[in-house]
């Protein structure tokens, strides 16, 4: 099967197998779309069972990064790489280097920084030889500032949903309270919620329940919990035919990337009676935070402002979709194709947000 016949494939500009022999690296970098600037989106290195899945992976990711970034208002489109390995037992120095070179050579079509398996000190190495990276110590570890529009977003549902203006006293299940996890629950807990959590790793359980009051239970009671919102930080995929049904919460509004399984399960959730905030409407903090070195313009409390614009982008979403009788997740998609197709009009340094 070619590129092209792959389910995930939506016309991406250019999609690059990278290989090299001296370093045994295999890696994919999907461009999706630079009508609105260059290409930016992290890079994850993940033990892929086949070439196949990772294919998959990446064209689902960088087309996330387009919405995410055309919807969050930066002048970037979006793309995504992935590293077929381990990163607990494959990464080398000479493994990542040899990966930034390809990044290079692309000449700024496209800027990289960490993801999963792939953090701020890898992203360092990369900037030795490639100009291209972003989300480096100049504007700090993105996940609280993805945090943060988490929140927004879970405070634009409950106005929708409920006609609140406070998160106080709401229950939310977090699943996944790893680097974006822990930061929802210290601000749930700040804004007087109630914190529910499941994470295979037990030390960063241990830590929101010492913390921020949290409740934990194992990770597959997570979605059955009953909680007024129920917020995937953990893996993709979350939103399937065999969760879906578990769900109590009326609301989903989570960071995690591509969190329904596929489309056809955000009808599911509309069947069911559930508010989903779109994960990449919602999870943009980092990226308006990161961005930060793109554009080589850094003022944090620039970057708390329009994160708190993500309210309003989420709560726009959830009355288009009402009085449409659509869903969220397609409203959110069609609005960035617009802003997309709106950007194919004018050139790159014309695009103002
Ligand atoms: P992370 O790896 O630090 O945290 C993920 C946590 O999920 C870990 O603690 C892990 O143990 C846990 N986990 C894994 N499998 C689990 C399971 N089956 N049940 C419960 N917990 C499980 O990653 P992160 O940076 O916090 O990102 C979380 C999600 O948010 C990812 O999907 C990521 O792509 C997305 N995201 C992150 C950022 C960011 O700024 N870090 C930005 C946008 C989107």
């Amino acid at each position: 099967m070619s590129v092209f016949d792959n389910s995930e494939y939506d016309n991406h500009e250019q999609v690059l197998f990278c290989r090299d022999v001296a370093s045994d690296l295999f890696a994919i970098i999907a461009i999706h779309d630079t009508t609105l600037g260059p290409a930016a989106g992290g890079c994850r290195m993940w033990p892929y069972a086949t070439v196949g899945d990772a294919a998959f992976d990446v064209l689902r990711l960088s087309r996330a990064m387009s919405y995410k970034n055309a919807l969050a208002g930066l002048p970037l489109g979006g793309g995504k790489a992935v590293i077929i390995g381990d990163p607990f037992k494959d990464k080398s120095e000479k493994l990542l280097t040899s990966f930034a070179r390809f990044i290079q050579r692309l000449g700024g079509q496209y800027y990289t920084a960490e993801d999963i398996g792939i953090g701020v000190k890898d992203v360092e190495i990369f900037a030795r030889v490639c100009d291209y990276v972003f989300g480096l110590t100049k504007t700090g570890d993105p996940s609280p500032f993805t945090a943060l529009g988490c929140l927004h977003g879970m405070r634009a549902a409950v106005k929708h949903k409920f006609g609140r203006d406070t998160l106080k006293g709401f229950t939310v299940a977090v699943q996944g309270v790893g680097k974006v996890g822990q930061f929802v629950c210290k601000y749930l807990y700040e804004a007087g919620a109630r914190c529910i959590v499941a994470d295979v790793n037990s030390e960063a359980v241990a830590h929101v329940v010492e913390n921020y009051g949290a409740k934990a239970v194992a990770s597959g009671e997570i979605y059955s919990q009953e909680a007024d919102i129920f917020s995937p930080c953990a893996m993709g995929g979350v939103l399937n035919d065999n969760t879906i049904p578990q769900l109590k919460a009326g609301i989903v509004a989570g960071a995690a990337n591509n969190q329904l399984a596929e489309a056809r399960h955000g009808k599911m959730l509309h069947d069911r009676g559930i508010l989903y905030a779109p994960d990449y409407v919602i999870n943009a903090g980092g990226m308006l935070n990161a961005s930060g070195d793109i554009f080589g313009h850094y003022d944090v409390n620039e970057v708390k402002k329009r994160i708190s614009g993500l309210y309003d982008a989420a709560l726009r979403i959830f009355e288009t979709a009402q009085q449409e009788g659509r869903l969220t997740s397609e409203v959110a998609d069609d609005l960035a194709r617009q802003k997309i197709a709106a950007g194919k009009t004018r050139k790159h340094d014309e695009i103002r947000f």
